[in-house]
């Protein structure tokens, strides 16, 4: 029995393993002598947080090059760097078409992936953990391996996700509203499962692989059948008190406005998002059940006028949230990530101009706004992203039990 003192001291020495094992990640292999000048740590504190780390399997010494001056013999030098082939990660994206699920090792290299067909766009929970268990298996089939073999699972969902306890207060993929999946998914799954909003998993994977390495405040916009928002400040993933801050999409740009999948009215994403766009040139009923954004793109191009009007509107609605999102959170950058080169028209000139007279006049330069095309995987990855570091967290808690 460890008495309070003793678990608040362990609880440190967890915060200290956690930030030696981020600095890892970021750098790539790097000596316990610089941990502990960028750490500000000392180099003792940091020799015993690096062999718990390395007991625990998440990283490893190697030998560099050695160092030395012209014609002496130098010591190679030891570094660290994670260890990638010793944990398997499965990240998930529940979409309306099927589930992506990509398999990563634990430096986040993809070592498969697969896309599950649905035979709904919404399910009951019960239907959406078997979807679930079935894409793992058949994912995990592919490598020789079992959903057993995972050290975890991360699930993005669109919708409102707290996710401390997997809790879905709702979701488009889901018929029912404030599902508490903690059980279904420990009973269903045979490892350690995590949910989370799929923007705030995407914003993950801009920080630890993308565009958002080593920034300390940014935002991520995701555009697809919804829009999402990642918000990142000082480093930390910022989720509000329910978990459910940062619905972007659901803030409200039109009183009394365009109904909105949530079920109100006035959304952003009830001009911006695809099934927005879709829905505005239906009302010309010249559209087939298949119709993309890029279906209305090509019209645009070939002279469409309805075409080329409904994604201008949805461009000066998108750069009226963005001024607001500028407004607000005064980020050193935003990142506009997409699976696809559908969001094109959000990107222009006259977006850019709309934004520029939507943020209060300040004499300094805009955020830099930069645009991230992921490809078909990009939910998937950032589903993995958020699961690495929720695998680091359990492992070094782990540690917590073997520490005398
Ligand atoms: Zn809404």
């Amino acid at each position: 029995m460890k008495n309070k003192a003793s678990l608040i001291s362990l609880e440190q020495r967890n915060a200290t393993r956690l930030r030696v094992l981020e600095h890892i990640r970021t750098k790539g292999a790097v000596s316990r002598i610089d941990i502990a000048s960028a750490l500000q740590t000392s180099p003792a504190t940091v020799t015993a947080a690096t062999a718990d780390l390395i007991a625990a399997g998440l990283i490893k010494e190697i030998e560099s090059e050695a160092i030395s001056a012209p014609g002496k013999r130098g010591r190679p030098r030891v570094l660290l760097q994670l260890d990638a082939k010793s944990y398997i990660v499965a990240g998930l994206k529940v979409a309306r078409q099927g589930i992506s699920v990509i398999l990563v090792d634990f430096e986040g290299s993809e070592t498969a992936s697969y896309k599950h067909p649905l035979e709904k766009p919404r399910m009951s929970p019960s239907e959406f953990v078997a979807s679930i268990r079935s894409a793992l298996d058949e994912t995990c089939a592919q490598i020789g391996r079992s959903a057993k073999d995972l050290a975890g699972v991360s699930i993005g969902v669109a919708g409102l996700v707290d996710a401390n306890r997997n809790f879905v207060y709702w979701s488009s993929s889901i018929t029912e509203r404030n599902i508490d999946f903690s059980n279904l998914l420990s009973r269903h799954v045979p490892c350690p499962a995590f949910m989370d909003n799929d923007a705030n998993l995407v914003a993950k994977a801009e920080q630890l692989f993308g565009l958002g390495k080593g920034l300390k405040t940014f935002l991520v916009v995701t555009v697809e059948h919804g829009v999402g928002l990642g918000i990142v400040l000082d480093g930390q993933l910022y989720r509000g008190k329910r978990g459910c801050g940062a619905e972007f999409g659901h803030t409200k740009v039109q009183l009394d406005g365009a109904l909105c999948q949530c079920g109100q009215r006035g959304c952003l994403e009830a001009y911006v998002g695809d099934y927005a766009l879709i829905r505005e040139m239906a009302v010309t009923g010249q559209i087939n059940e298949a119709m993309t954004v890029a279906d209305i793109h090509d019209r645009a191009q070939s002279g469409d006028q309805r075409a080329a009007s409904v994604l201008s509107r949805a461009g000066q609605i998108f750069g009226l949230g963005v001024s607001n999102l500028i407004n607000l959170f005064d980020p050193e950058c935003i990142i506009v990530s997409g699976t696809q080169k559908s969001f094109e028209h959000l990107c222009t000139d006259k977006v850019l101009a709309r934004i520029r007279s939507g943020v209060v006049n300040v004499d300094a330069a805009l955020p830099e706004i930069k645009v991230h095309h992921w490809g078909d995987l990009m939910w998937a990855k950032g589903a993995a992203a958020y699961g690495i570091e929720q695998v680091s967290i359990l492992k070094v808690r782990e540690l917590i039990a073997n520490t005398p």
